[in-house]
């Protein structure tokens, strides 16, 4: 996976590109909006980032609290510690429930586990209940935005994707009309279904409850027309107090989509009667970013999404050019701990500008650790790659005042000769966007000593 590779294709439909941009700016725009209407939003974030560092300094003792009160409300935990036992879990219970069919809300979770993939090789119809994600799904892709599934997507393009599989007028690209076939779909699915899968957002130590944030209520639906419900939930998304929500609610639906609240905030705490609720906590590479101290703190992440809609190489370059569940700025964090070698290119997507960093909610230093990640994979690199070959030759020529004088001479003399397919070839990648400055006729110092003499 190369993020410029993947970056340059997608730029090569540009009145897409352009709109897939100006669609991003337009939901950052709502985001300062809304943020700029609450006084103390800045004391918000800070508060954010200070529970969340309690959390990630004391998720033991929190997870073990969370498990014993969940447990008493009737709650079945299961620990997974990577993606493939997760997985095993939710399948085993399926088959312990005779399901075949299942429905799902949004969950970036199970889309870091796979889990579509691998129950439906199991013989499990897995319908995914969140528009955008349905109409992804549709198209055999993962979502693009961790918020926005569907973002890259325009309503013409929509409208066919509709008219083949949901058999809707052909070229009637109004929305309502198109929601309204899939709300009908969808029901069906809802009705079929006695599982029901739902991601976390938080999870309560205090008191073992969990809430789901929607805003189309499809989580709901699912969970309250099936006789069992699975939440996939990360370790890390615990809050020590259910008084912290409140801090958490008014940040992340602001940050998202600049709405003043997610239309649906639901509590689960224990299972009506006749009922079953399973919680399956998945590591899966977070215990060993909680150990990395310099990254520890991307594990705040509450995944609104905002450092993506401000990022101007998330705007221009898509989601998939990422090529990992989470793409974005944050996802330029968390992917190279999972997989480096796969990931090296995402910490390089971005300028540095820090604009993710000051939108984030729960003030994680996003640019910062990117760069150090940079400083990471260099060291991690082999010391043959071209570009560190390049800069020992520089690191050896700036060092030296003869070596220096020379190859500057060589460098006026033979760039003017030179024909632009060597000059621009393939080797120069800085100059495939850019114009070599015209070449003065001597050096700074030989100009100096002429000055001199005059
Ligand atoms: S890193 Fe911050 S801005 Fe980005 S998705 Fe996570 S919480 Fe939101």
């Amino acid at each position: 996976m190369n993020h410029p590779v993947q970056a340059a294709k997608f730029l090569e439909d540009k009145p897409n590109a352009k709109w897939h941009d100006e669609t991003l700016w337009f939901v950052r725009d709502k985001r300062d909006l809304s943020s700029k209407s609450i006084p103390e939003w800045e004391k918000l974030r800070e508060l954010a980032s200070d529970i969340k560092d309690n959390v990630l300094s004391n998720l033991d003792t929190y997870l073990v609290e969370f498990e014993k009160n969940a447990t008493k409300n009737g709650i079945k935990i299961h620990w997974a510690k990577d993606a493939e036992e997760h997985n095993q879990i939710v399948l085993s219970i399926l088959k312990e429930k005779d399901c075949k069919a299942i429905v799902k809300s949004k969950s970036i979770l199970t889309e870091e586990c796979h889990l579509n993939p691998y129950l439906e090789e199991n013989g499990v119809e897995v319908v995914d209940t969140d528009l955008g994600e349905r109409i992804v799904q549709f198209l055999n892709q993962p979502p693009s935005h961790i918020v926005l599934p569907a973002i890259h997507l325009k309503k013409e393009h929509i409208s066919e994707i509709f008219h083949e599989k949901l058999q809707t007028e052909k070229g009637n690209n109004d929305p309502y009309y198109l929601t309204q076939a899939a709300r009908k779909h969808l029901r069906e699915k809802f009705l079929a279904a006695k599982v029901a899968i739902t991601g976390v957002n938080f999870g309560v130590a205090e008191t073992g409850e969990f809430v789901v944030c929607t805003n189309e209520g499809n989580a709901d639906m699912g969970v309250h027309l099936a006789d069992t419900h699975i939440a996939c939930m990360g370790i890390e998304k615990l809050i020590p107090k259910r008084e912290h929500l409140g801090v958490f609610l008014r940040l992340l639906a602001r940050s998202a989509t600049g709405q003043s609240i997610t239309n649906y905030n639901s509590h689960f705490r224990s299972p009506s009667n006749g009922k079953e609720i399973h919680i399956v906590l998945l590591d899966n590479g977070r215990t060993k970013q909680l150990a990395r101290e310099k990254f520890r703190n991307s594990l705040k992440c509450i995944r609104c999404g905002a450092c993506m809609n401000t990022c101007p190489i998330y705007r221009r370059s898509g989601g998939y050019s990422y090529g990992s569940v989470v793409p974005g700025p944050i996802g330029s964090i968390l992917s190279p701990g999972i997989d480096l070698k796969k990931h090296s290119s995402l910490p390089f997507a971005s300028t540095l500008c820090g604009s993710c960093s000051d939108v984030c909610p729960v003030k994680i230093n996003i640019h910062e650790q990117l760069y150090e990640w940079r400083q990471e994979i260099t060291k991690a690199q082999s010391s043959l790659n071209a570009k560190s070959i390049a800069m020992k030759i520089a690191n050896g020529i700036f060092s030296t005042p003869f070596a220096y004088k020379i190859s500057g001479k060589i460098m006026r003399g033979s760039l003017k000769i030179l024909p632009e397919s060597i000059t621009y070839s393939n080797l120069n990648t800085w100059g495939k966007e850019r114009d070599l400055p015209e070449l003065p006729k001597q050096s700074f110092k030989d100009w100096y000593k002429n000055k001199g003499n005059e």
